[in-house]
């Protein structure tokens, strides 16, 4: 180690052809540690740049991309039982979306709602930025409603006197799954046709 350390650094910059050469391992083991939803690897002083940032969907943000020798360390590491990156948020989007996770219908990139901590901005085509949004808020009113314990009720439910339940009473979130459904079914009309039977 301390050899290593007193010869002259060599500077390499890493090409797309090294994942194919067998001599990589010379560079010694890269320390994998995660970073939020990612993997960095660091490979040491010897190859520049040092550290990469690989990716759940198995890519590593330098220019080499899904080529890096970084994702198959990554791969070696899990293997090997590395601890996993923590799953996204579902309020975090690592790329855009294929379906609205609110309606269902197709989604396009907005870069005006690109943000570091919430990934990349998208719209919905039958909500533009209004689903997108609600996504958004959907783990803030779970927190809340957590923090309050109860749900929280839109109409109270009806206890008579000897505790038997006259009425199961709706909450906020029976309303807003039945909007959510009944969005999901005028979508699935827009876009199939209307039939009753669904
Ligand atoms: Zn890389
Ligand atoms: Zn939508």
């Amino acid at each position: 180690m301390l050899d290593r350390q007193l010869r002259p650094q060599r500077e390499v910059v890493v090409t797309p052809i090294q994942p194919l050469l067998p001599g990589l391992s010379d560079w010694g083991p890269a320390q994998v540690t995660i970073v939020e939803h990612a993997y960095r690897v660091d490979w040491g002083q010897g190859v520049r740049p040092r550290f990469h940032h690989v990716t759940k969907r198995k890519t590593c943000q330098c220019a080499l991309g899904p080529a890096c020798p970084s994702v198959l360390r990554v791969r070696e590491y899990l293997e090997a039982g590395g601890e996993r990156a923590p799953e996204y948020p579902d309020d975090y989007w690592p790329a855009i979306p294929d379906a609205c996770p609110i309606c269902g219908s197709a989604c396009d990139a907005y870069p005006p709602l690109d943000f570091a901590a919430h990934g990349l901005g998208w719209t919905c085509r039958s909500s533009g930025t209004l689903h997108y949004w609600e996504a958004r808020l959907r783990p803030i009113l779970r927190a809340r409603q957590a923090l309050n314990g109860e749900p929280r009720w839109v109409i109270p439910p009806v206890v008579s006197a000897n505790g038997e339940v006259l009425y199961p009473g709706v909450t906020v979130d029976d309303v807003r799954t039945a909007r959510e459904q009944a969005q999901a079914t005028r979508c699935r009309w827009r876009a199939e046709g209307y039939n009753p039977l669904s």
